[in-house]
């Protein structure tokens, strides 16, 4: 009855979302990791882009990772597009490809969780694997009042169980969609109509006044500052770009020559350690260097405390560390450069 009545109401209420139109695993892979940490419908225009650039697994495989990094551009955590690429060239090199169809194939590429192997395997494939993600839990938290914190692994097992034994095995695909529509525009954290519901019957949270209770939250990771300090070094329409390295956040991204510090640098401080810095940068002073901006950039764990120098030179900086480079402002717009370079050259 669980699956027949939200079957029911997904073809009344249903989202229509142009992935949601296609069996091809490739354009559904693609919105899947487009759409991991991503609201829809900014994950629209970036999902029609990647189709449009990069129509087959093939075209993905043969481009660069810098052009794909630059397509990325602007949607954050740019370890799925890495990984997205890394994969790709997997199944055209090792896979003949022929994109893995089974839900253990899906899940042994690069970037894809239990959650989104799940979804390939039934949108593609039909196979009865169900997606768990927040909606899901809170959905089926409240409706059978579990209140094993989420995001553990022992609640995944849990709701894992459970739903194995409530998906529609002839359409797994439907079911999946639907699940993940009715937590979210219907069973919403706050707020939702559980009057005018229709599992209100068998809702254990609403027949025990538990609906603001569940579902339970496991204890988050706290958020740490970083305080990043980015010196725009500048010879006429030219400045100077500094590629991120592995085993941090914006992998290969380029951004501004930068000072990090585990503390804020007193305010008195500032001029006279960025002069500093730069002539082991550029080994001369610049002939102006000014305050800019601060800005402040949040991710999941942590908050980047950004405050921007500005460094002119009069000359062709002689640049000291060879992992710089100068760039102009055309060669600037075909590099993949972190949102919060992209806010702050636009800010000028
Ligand atoms: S009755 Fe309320 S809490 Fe229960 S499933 Fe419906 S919307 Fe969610």
């Amino acid at each position: 009855m669980f699956s027949k009545i939200l079957l029911d109401w997904y073809t009344e209420n249903g989202r229509q979302l142009p992935w949601r139109n296609t069996e091809n695993a490739y354009y559904i892979w693609l919105s899947e990791i487009i759409l991991q940490q991503t609201r829809i419908e900014q994950g629209r225009s970036y999902y029609s882009h990647f189709v449009t650039e990069y129509p087959t697994i093939l075209d993905l495989a043969k481009a660069s990772e810098q052009q794909v990094l630059k397509s990325w551009q602007g949607l954050g955590y740019y370890s799925r597009a890495r990984n997205l690429h890394a994969a790709a060239r997997y199944v055209v090199e090792e896979l003949g490809g022929r994109f893995p169809d089974t839900y253990e194939g899906i899940l042994s590429l690069k970037g894809v969780g239990r959650y989104t192997a799940a979804a390939i395997a039934s949108f593609a494939y039909k196979l009865p694997y169900p997606v768990i993600d927040g909606n899901v839990y809170r959905f089926i938290a409240r409706m059978y009042g579990i209140d094993t914190p989420i995001g553990t692994d022992q609640a995944y097992r849990e709701f894992e169980q459970l739903l194995s034994r409530l998906i529609d095995r002839e359409r797994p695909d439907l079911f999946n969609q639907a699940i993940m529509d009715f937590g979210s525009l219907y069973c919403k954290p706050t707020g939702c109509d559980c009057y005018g519901c229709v599992f209100r019957q068998d809702c254990v949270a609403f027949n025990k006044g538990k609906v603001d209770l569940l579902p339970v939250k496991a204890k988050k990771t706290a958020v740490k500052d970083r305080y990043f300090y980015y010196v725009d070094i500048r010879w006429n329409d030219h400045l100077v770009l500094r590629k991120r390295e592995a085993g941090d956040i914006w992998q290969g991204l380029y951004e501004l020559p930068l000072v990090e510090t585990d503390k804020p640098i007193a305010q008195r401080w500032l001029l006279g350690r960025m002069r500093k810095q730069l002539l082991s940068w550029v080994g001369e002073a610049p002939a102006q260097l000014e305050i800019g901006p601060e800005m402040v950039h949040q991710l999941t764990h942590r908050t980047i405390k950004a405050q921007f120098f500005r460094a002119n030179y009069q000359e062709k900086p002689h640049l000291m560390d060879e992992k710089m480079r100068i760039v102009d402002m055309d060669e600037l717009k075909t590099l993949p450069i972190s949102r919060l370079i992209d806010r702050y050259l636009s800010k000028l």
